[in-house]
């Protein structure tokens, strides 16, 4: 069974709702589906259930501007999936969804893009992925030597499910943003916490009460990342001797902005980590014990749970083969323009976020560029526009693990891929469709 519509789109996250609204906006009447493996909205704020999830930057940004968040300045992770939901309903989004369909396969063949999927079939002029970045089946799972030989249990903070941890002795290994908001959250009900920090991590304090505004806090993030680029050395330094919980042991190695800080909610990390509960250890693991992991120094954790909070694999097109003329395609071998298509591609956008800004803010920008682009095309009656492969060597846009782990996943090149949310708002709207590194077919 197959339907023809306009527009498939993958992903019910923030980039599938995002993505529906500009659709619906500029072409009304259009015919679209949002296919997508889970049972409910939300994407990466429907799959994490960890205690203390939450969003790592304001929610003025980090909300839509088409509906603007109500709530504090941080948003709790059950708050956003409620949040995301509730703008899919406002929009008559939901209705377009397809839950509870995997999508294994995209192939391009005719002027068409048919999916493959374990249920019904699509076919569509355009296919808008909006899969996320994150490998959402398989995290990144250290292997330490002996993991058959623990008796407590291990979890990955990315498959919580309902792992208990009250009463229980719980250590946590990770320095990133995950580690960071657990610990506090769990602390009150677990017996004790040991944080296992190899790497310490730059941690910023956001006040629950601030009040701002989307467009201020556009111009500070941006002002503050910027700045942090030109003054690597002194900022450093400025950061330091302000906040006394920096010393030998908890002074990250790399510089301020080098890595996505980590965030803390009212000192509420700065809180816990003075609690006699709570024991940081700054150095790796060697091996698992029968009771716990092994420190590189000797010493043995005890626990009953241990938290792998260890991060993500990076993934991009959610793990879908890729077809054109029945030729397999590897991403890797593509060039990436603007952060939005893929050389080789016809017709087949899809989202990226930034490292120092809000992902929400970018799908915005990116969706009505998308737009742009479909007009361009509707006036022109061209059926198809296929990136060519253009650009400059791909580098780490950031030097954090995930991303260094990853660049073999990312297309070799990247043409005008700007990790700067100024620059691509103007340069998204300014420029032309017309570019000369797009190639259109009637
Ligand atoms: C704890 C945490 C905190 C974060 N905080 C911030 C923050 O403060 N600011 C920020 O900018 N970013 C933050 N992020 C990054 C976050 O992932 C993005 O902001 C955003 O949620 C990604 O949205 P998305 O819609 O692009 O992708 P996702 O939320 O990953 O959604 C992708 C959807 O696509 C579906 N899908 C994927 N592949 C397939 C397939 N093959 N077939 C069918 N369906 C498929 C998935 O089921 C999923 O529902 C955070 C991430 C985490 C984990």
């Amino acid at each position: 069974m197959q339907d023809n519509i306009d527009v498939i789109i993958i992903g019910a996250g923030i980039a599938g709702i995002t993505t529906a609204y500009y659709l619906q906006k500029n072409f009304p009447g259009v015919s679209y589906k949002i296919l997508d493996s889970r049972s409910s909205a939300g994407g990466t704020w429907d799959q994490m259930k960890f205690p203390g999830v939450r969003a790592d930057n304001d929610m003025y940004t980090y909300g839509f501007s088409f509906n603007p968040w109500k709530g504090s300045i941080i948003g709790n992770g059950a708050d956003i999936r409620g949040y995301i939901n509730q703008t899919a309903n406002k929009f008559k989004i939901k209705k377009n969804i397809v839950f509870n369909t995997q999508v294994s396969a995209l192939s391009w063949k005719d002027n068409l893009w048919t999916t493959k999927t374990d249920k019904k079939n699509y076919t569509s002029q355009y296919v808008i992925c909006c899969t996320g970045s994150r490998d959402r089946n398989n995290p990144h799972l250290p292997k330490f030597k002996g993991e058959s030989k623990y008796k407590g249990k291990i979890v990955h903070t990315q498959n919580w499910g309902d792992t208990d941890f009250k009463g229980k002795s719980v250590t946590i290994i990770g320095s990133g943003c995950t580690a960071i908001t657990m610990a506090p959250s769990i602390i009150k009900e677990a017996k004790k916490v040991t944080l296992v920090q190899r790497s310490p991590a730059w941690i910023i304090n956001i006040d629950s009460q601030e009040k701002s505004s989307r467009g201020y806090k556009t111009f500070q993030v941006l002002k503050d990342y910027i700045s942090s680029r030109f003054f690597k050395k002194s900022l450093r330094k400025k950061i330091i001797a302000a906040d006394p919980y920096y010393n030998d042991k908890t002074t990250p190695s790399y510089d301020f902005w080098d890595q996505r800080p980590a965030s803390s909610l009212d000192q509420d990390y700065f809180r816990a980590v003075e609690s006699s509960k709570v024991k940081i250890e700054r150095q790796g693991v060697s091996n698992w014990e029968a009771t716990g992991v092994k420190l590189q120094d000797g010493k043995v954790i005890h626990s009953d749970l241990t938290v792998m909070a260890t991060g993500g694999n990076a993934q991009l097109l959610g793990g879908i083969d890729i077809f054109v003329n029945d030729k397999k395609i590897n991403i890797h071998d593509t060039s990436w323009y603007r952060g939005m298509m893929f050389s080789g591609l016809p017709n087949l956008f899809a989202h990226a976020g930034y490292i120092n800004f809000s992902w929400t803010a970018r799908c915005e920008i990116v969706s009505q560029r998308i737009c742009k682009t479909i007009k361009y095309m509707k006036k022109k009656e061209l059926s198809t526009c296929t990136a060519k492969y253009l650009g400059e060597k791909t580098t780490p846009s950031i030097q954090a693990n995930y991303v260094l782990r990853a660049m073999d996943k990312f297309p070799n090149r990247t043409y005008k891929f700007y990790q700067n949310y100024f620059v691509e708002y103007i340069i998204f709207k300014l420029s032309k469709v017309d570019d000369g590194a797009l190639e259109f077919e009637r």
